[in-house]
């Protein structure tokens, strides 16, 4: 379009529009503008659709899929022209884990009286064997034990006056609301264990049947989810509802007693094995020689739990993580202006078996990075219209960090602040555990379709919410690193 064909009206309505742009981008700063981006719903998906398919398996730490994802990472860091930790080879850091596996399982109900027929029990409708249970083949009487918690320092002992010696010990997920921290309790590893140390035969823990990883992996005991259904089922006899039972107990009550009923569970499992994980590390050096020991952590778990017996594609959980930061990472990469502090972005091994690689990482970080001041996980932010920001309530400067972010580059995302005990439940807890200032972000307002099933796969993705939360993480860290 020529300019002398432009109406004056006109003319003076695009310089107008170009006035207002230009003061936009400068309240902005424009290098920021740019870097954010990049960051893009398309980039993202592509790498999810990536990491979720059959070639990696499923992605569980210590096998070959997970290796395969963590090399392809790293690769993708050297070709974004990020940073290796000088004392990492290749941006992996290597740790051990023991790694079990699923052969086939099998649970029955019992009728308590031995008259009858057992009851055949479906696979994830209704239990779901755990990744981590040790193979066993036991009948016996189920007794229940609350929350399967024993801690007399803060005087409560869910196995008061229970036998539970030769029994199936059915036990529920949760802890006592009572704003005292229960967090080194409310495990699954924890709650196994206890049941072992009580002379439990084998292990059940009722929630919504998934395939999880976490657990004790010297398990000597057969170990599964059951769904609300059947615990209901098996609680029959006594009249009493696990609806009823989770009021009683998160009110501070203890209740323990034997259900009534039997269960068969076998499990064939394979035996414990050590393998290698890796963590996958990548800087962004700090621009201050005297600040730039100091780091803050932009992570995401990248293993998710395996193919038992099928794929389980992880793709929200935790594929759009993964996805989320190396869209970061690579975008970061371009800033024309970067921070004074450096940025380690993080992909995690073994969250699923316990939170392992973030531990190994806090208690072991890069040589040369004295000082971590924040940290930012991205878990499940595959789905969703916002976050939860786990953490946020501890941490107000961070969520402030974040609203800030989101105002400027994700305007339409809604930011939930909540409170954290750094508990065993996402990869920030290792470092909050220590001090360290850290959250964690989860897609929110939205279901996470098939969570720990099959059917956790890209058709449920919404690319667009990890592109928001995406340039959200990404300024926040960058302000966070820049910042007083
Ligand atoms: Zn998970």
């Amino acid at each position: 379009m020529r300019l002398r064909s432009i109406t004056p009206l006109l003319a003076f309505a695009l310089l107008s529009l170009q006035l207002s742009t230009v003061t936009v981008a400068r309240d902005k700063a424009p290098p920021m503008d740019e870097a954010v981006a990049r960051v893009t719903a398309e980039g993202a998906f592509a790498t999810v659709d990536l990491l979720a398919s059959p070639e990696y398996a499923g992605r569980l730490t210590g096998t070959g899929g997970y290796e395969a994802a963590a090399r392809w990472v790293a690769e993708e860091c050297k070709r974004a022209g990020l940073q290796a930790p000088g004392d990492f080879k290749g941006y992996l850091q290597p740790f051990m884990v023991r790694l079990g596996g699923l052969e086939s399982s099998k649970l029955d109900l019992l009728p308590a009286d031995d008259k009858g027929q057992p009851q055949a029990q479906a696979f994830f409708k209704d239990f779901m064997p755990m990744l981590q249970s040790a193979s066993g083949d036991v009948t016996a009487e189920v007794v229940f034990a609350g929350f399967g918690i024993t801690a007399p320092d803060m005087g409560r002992d869910d196995y008061a006056g229970l036998k539970a010696e030769g029994k199936v010990v059915m036990v529920l997920r949760g802890e006592p609301k009572d704003g005292r921290n229960w967090g080194a309790f409310d495990t699954t590893a924890a709650r196994e264990a206890n049941a072992r140390k009580h002379g439990a035969l084998a292990f059940l823990v009722v929630d919504q049947p998934v395939l999880s990883a976490s657990g004790h992996p010297e398990g000597t005991m057969p170990a599964a989810m059951v769904s609300e259904d059947l615990a209901n089922q098996i609680l029959a006899g006594q009249r009493i509802k696990v609806e009823e039972l989770r009021k009683v107990l998160e009110k501070g009550g203890t209740a323990a007693f034997p259900a009534g009923q039997k269960v068969h569970l076998t499990v064939k499992a394979r035996p414990p094995q050590d393998r290698q994980g890796f963590n996958v590390v990548a800087l962004l050096p700090g621009t201050d020689r005297k600040l730039s020991g100091e780091y803050v952590v932009v992570g995401a778990h990248l293993d998710h739990v395996g193919s038992w017996p099928s794929l389980f594609p992880g793709a929200d959980d935790n594929a759009s993580g993964s996805a989320t930061l190396l869209e970061i990472a690579r975008a970061s990469a371009k800033a024309k202006e970067r921070p004074k502090r450096t940025i380690a972005f993080v992909w995690f091994a073994g969250e699923e078996m316990g939170l392992l690689g973030s531990r190994h990482f806090a208690e072991h970080p890069p040589e040369g990075l004295r000082q971590c001041v924040a940290v930012l996980n991205l878990d499940m932010v595959g789905v969703g219209v916002g976050a939860y920001v786990a953490g946020g309530k501890n941490f107000p400067e961070i969520f402030k960090a974040l609203e800030e972010a989101r105002d400027a580059y994700a305007p339409g995302i809604k930011l939930m602040a909540g409170t954290s005990e750094g508990e065993a439940r996402a990869d920030h807890g290792p470092f909050q555990e220590r001090g360290i200032h850290a959250v964690s972000l989860f897609g929110s307002g939205a279901s996470h379709h098939g969570y720990h099933t099959p059917e956790d796969t890209v058709f449920f993705i919404t690319p667009k919410s990890m592109e928001a939360i995406g340039r959200t993480a990404m300024a926040a860290a960058f302000a966070l690193a820049d910042g007083p």
